[in-house]
């Protein structure tokens, strides 16, 4: 089941949710801070032992005092004009996401954010085609996947998407 969510995704008590990080997983700003100051300081240390995520691959941690279980963190384009395999990489980048979920078996309901559209420049209605066209491929592998939205705006968009999508 596709659900869509105006909310901060760090209150969202579902096994996983996923984090726009950076290659370098130091933390930043944007819903990665949020993240990393909702989960505490070991989020950054686990963060520490991994040698980095490349852009459109994605690294399972602990969610530390978050009510997630696990933090996915994926890292998607930087917007450079739409010729230089944006659309692949964010779509990589969500498919990485799925199969580090499927990968470490207990994971049966995960949150995303818009990932790239922030500080990336992803233009928001492009990328959420994507982001949901993503979702609805896995949508029978769990029991419940959030699009989680910081704003109206962007949540009446992906409702706007998904019910163009799922219709004939
Ligand atoms: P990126 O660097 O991938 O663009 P950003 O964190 O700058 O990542 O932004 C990605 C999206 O996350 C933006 O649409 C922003 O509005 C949203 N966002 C920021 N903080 C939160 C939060 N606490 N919960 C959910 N979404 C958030």
């Amino acid at each position: 089941m596709i659900e869509i969510l105006q909310a901060d995704i760090t209150t969202l008590a579902v096994d996983a949710i996923v984090n726009a990080a950076n290659e370098a997983l130091r933390g930043g700003g944007g819903v990665d801070g949020a993240i990393h100051r909702a989960a505490g300081p070991e989020l950054l240390a686990e963060c520490r032992r991994h040698p980095g995520c490349p852009t459109g691959t994605a690294v399972l941690t602990r969610g530390y005092r978050l009510p997630a279980r696990f933090v996915i963190h994926t890292v998607g384009p930087i917007w450079r004009g739409g010729a230089s395999g944006e659309a692949e990489l964010l779509a990589r980048a969500y498919e990485s996401v799925f199969e580090v979920a499927r990968a470490e078996g207990t994971i049966r309901s995960l949150a995303f954010p818009a990932i790239s559209t922030g500080v990336y420049g992803y233009p928001k209605a492009a990328a959420g085609e994507i982001a949901l066209r993503a979702m609805r491929a896995h949508a029978d592998e769990f029991d419940r996947i959030v699009a989680c939205l910081f704003d109206a705006e962007s949540a009446q968009a992906y409702r706007d998407t998904l019910g163009r999508l799922s219709s004939p």
